[in-house]
């Protein structure tokens, strides 16, 4: 028995990097699979159509997170399109913009909190009544270790990360009696292209001091996906782990 066999799990932001390796982890173990993409259309079909090819039901939406409306239009539509219930929710669609606070912009500060959280309480409040009515949910928020430890130059992103942790823990309080859980991952260097815009000799420095010695894949982060998602973590809620190859450790 794989998984996550007959579950529905929506994926935000998954035509790239670590959404686009939960899709794929999920699909394997048995998950239809609703995801979401901003701009990256091609990326997300190509997406779709190898998942299909594995025989769950898979479908790419171009939602933008950060907006109330439209996670509320994509709720009732996946609703429409895969049966009537949804049994994970991954808010994985995440931006940097990062800059010293001298030079950080209003602009980016504030969309950086939009799309990383509000977009978080927006997909929460819009899946909130479905799972109430099955009586069970798993709901997983891909925060960062920048949230748990802060950084120099992302005092925009880790702030996000860091809401994105109150909001964990509060609605694993709010939702727990109902059998819903919600866990927080705090992934650390993992190699996307959200880091390939950075400095190789940087990111050669960050991996020797990780204590793995090597970057995330975007598949650790999706195997703790899974976990989190599936019932064998039945018992745990409010948590965050961190995927980080010891990083903070
Ligand atoms: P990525 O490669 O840049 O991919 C980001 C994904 O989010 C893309 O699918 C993108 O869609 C989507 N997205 C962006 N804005 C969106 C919006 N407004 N609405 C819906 N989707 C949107 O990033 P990643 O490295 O895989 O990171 C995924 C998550 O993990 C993020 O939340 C990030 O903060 C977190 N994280 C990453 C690392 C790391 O080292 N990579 C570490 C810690 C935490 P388009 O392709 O259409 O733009």
């Amino acid at each position: 028995m794989k998984l996550l066999e007959g579950k529905t799990a929506i994926i935000t932001g998954a035509s790239r990097g670590i959404g686009t390796g939960i899709a794929q982890v999920f699909a394997k173990e048995g998950a239809n699979v609703a995801f979401t993409y901003s701009s990256s259309e091609a990326p997300a079909l190509a997406l779709e159509k190898e998942l299909t090819a594995l025989g769950i039901k898979a479908k790419a939406y171009k939602s933008n997170a950060a907006s109330f409306e439209d996670s509320e239009k994509l709720v009732a539509q996946v609703l429409e399109d895969f049966g009537g219930t949804i049994d994970i929710l991954i808010n994985n669609a995440g931006i940097t913009k990062d800059n010293l606070l001298m030079r950080m912009g209003e602009d980016d500060f504030d969309s950086v909190i939009e799309i990383n959280l509000k977009s978080v309480f927006n997909m929460t409040k819009a899946v909130q009544r479905t799972m109430l009515k099955q009586r069970k949910g798993s709901i997983v928020n891909m925060s960062s270790v920048v949230g748990v430890k802060g950084n120099a130059g992302q005092a925009n992103y880790a702030a996000s990360k860091a809401g994105m942790i109150g909001f964990t823990k509060s609605i694993a309080l709010e939702l727990g009696s109902r059998n819903i859980r919600c866990n927080a991952i705090a992934p650390g260097f993992i190699e996307t292209e959200m880091t390939d815009k950075l400095d190789e000799k940087v990111v050669q420095g960050w991996r020797d001091g990780i204590p793995l010695k090597r970057g995330g894949r975007p598949e650790d982060v999706a195997n703790a996906c899974l976990f989190l998602a599936s019932d064998l973590s039945g018992y745990i809620t409010g948590q965050v782990l961190n995927v980080d190859g010891g990083m903070l450790t």
